[in-house]
């Protein structure tokens, strides 16, 4: 409980800090010949880019991804995209489409609806919600291919009804060579596809470059350069928020099969680097994760990171009762938080903070990663104290729409007046005087 000891716990969870805040200025990085820090080579790609356009580009795409590409075949091709799409496991496929159902439906129900509300005089206000033009999406492609994101962003904004989109990915194996996600770019009808990852992908997409028309808002996960890269460009346009390394935290208690729990903190692990935590107040319960976290480790195919992820940032921790656990989430404000222990729903009326919620023991965060409708892409590193996961109101911008009468304008004509004389703008109280006389 003491303070030295949720610091402790928040390193766990948040090796990096602020992924961009404190990773960002460490001086490791010799992309230009010398010495930088993350930042200062984030800056100088963006700079680079914005001056240069699809030439800098290029020439990043080289030097970092070793991939010698051209301004005819930096964007996969409509052939490229149907040739995937045809390869394809059929399997495949039906399962993308499963997907992509339930993720709409979702997507769909939660979108803001316009408000209009009626005033005095006759008149109206209104708030009205209309989908962005245009949407940048981040796909990595460096250590593993992600099909799944492709959806998780993707799906919201076609629920919010963007008319265009543009994928990035970098061009590996894992990202946009790799023929699952060009088949799953094709199947939700994304044809814009871009052979281009990290910061060079954020600045062609924020400022436009030849052949990529720039975008309104760019949102998506990816590693440290890609995260700065959408903070330096955010202004000139918008973005989703800045996530870091993935991490849970699990509740669980004597209800809680030990065997679920190991493979909940397994699964967060295998991101390598990910955080896992398990809170639990039965004491028991942590010899007994112990064991099965052993006895699953050694069946795991990525096990030597994820054992690694696990000592280094995983801990298992006594908790006094709920309400400490409770406390403690809320003040952790993790990016997932699992409560597998008996009556989730009450400790989830203690909890505020978190970017996903997952309740009772049917629900491990991989249905959240995959298939169930949320996005996951989820704010890290205790913003979800401030920021929320990204879903389709992302897409969506509004208009305060306000129509008076005149009888309206008469009734609150003098508020107006008195208040424009009481900061000095004589002619804000005129347009009201004069459609008096
Ligand atoms: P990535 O695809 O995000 O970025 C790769 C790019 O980084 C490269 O194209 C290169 O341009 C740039 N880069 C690499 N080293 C550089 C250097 N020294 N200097 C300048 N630029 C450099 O990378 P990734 O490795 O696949 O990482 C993806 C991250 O996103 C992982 O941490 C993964 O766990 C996370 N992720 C999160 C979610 C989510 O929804 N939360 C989903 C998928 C992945």
């Amino acid at each position: 409980g003491s303070q030295a000891a949720i610091d402790e716990l928040r390193r766990k969870l948040a090796p990096e800090g602020n992924v961009v805040s404190e990773a960002g200025r460490r001086k490791t990085i010799e992309v230009f010949g010398e010495p930088l820090s993350p930042v200062e080579v984030v800056e100088r790609i963006c700079d680079d880019v914005r001056q240069r356009g699809l030439e800098a580009v290029l020439e990043y795409t080289a030097k970092l991804d070793g991939a010698e590409l051209t301004a005819d075949t930096f964007r996969v091709s409509a052939d490229d995209l149907a040739a995937a799409h045809r390869a394809a496991d059929p399997d495949f496929l039906a399962m993308i489409r499963r997907i992509r159902e339930r993720l709409m439906r979702f997507q769909t129900a939660i979108l803001h609806k316009d408000v209009r509300v009626e005033i005095e005089g006759g008149g109206s206000l209104r708030q009205r919600y209309l989908p962005l033009n245009r949407a940048g999406l981040c796909v990595p492609g460096g250590a593993a291919a992600y099909p799944s994101t492709v959806l998780m962003t993707a799906i919201p904004a076609q629920a919010a009804g963007v008319p265009e989109l543009a994928v990035v990915a970098p061009p590996t194996k894992f990202g946009s060579y790799n023929t699952d996600l060009l088949a799953t770019c094709h199947e939700l009808g994304v044809t814009e596809v871009y052979r281009m990852g990290g910061a060079q992908a954020v600045a062609a997409l924020a400022y436009g470059c030849q052949g990529v028309p720039k975008v309104d808002k760019i949102v998506g996960p990816g590693n440290l350069f890609v995260a700065l890269a959408k903070r330096r460009v955010f202004g000139e346009v918008g973005i989703d928020s800045i996530a870091g390394p993935s991490e849970v935290i699990v509740v669980a208690d004597a209800s809680t099969p030990p065997a679920f729990t190991a493979a909940d903190l397994i699964a967060q692990a295998e991101h390598s680097p990910g955080s896992a935590v398990l809170l639990t107040w039965h004491e028991p319960l942590i010899e007994a994760v112990v064991a099965e976290l052993e006895k699953q480790l050694a069946t795991l195919s990525r096990s030597d990171l994820t054992r690694q992820s696990l000592e280094s940032f995983g801990a298992l921790i006594t908790v006094r009762d709920r309400d400490h656990a409770a406390a403690l989430c809320d003040e952790l404000a993790t990016e997932h938080l699992h409560l597998a222990c008996e009556d989730p729903e009450a400790m989830l009326a203690q909890v505020r903070c978190a970017g996903a919620v997952f309740l009772g023991p049917h629900s491990p965060v991989p249905v959240g990663d995959y298939s169930a409708g949320p996005s996951h892409v989820l704010p890290t590193g205790a913003t979800a104290r401030f920021a929320n996961g990204l879903s389709s109101n992302d897409f969506l911008r509004s208009n305060s729409v306000i129509a008076f009468t005149a009888e309206t304008l008469a009734e609150q004509g003098d508020d107006i007046v008195r208040l424009a004389k009481v900061e000095g703008l004589t002619g804000h109280a005129r347009t009201v005087t004069i459609r008096r006389e």
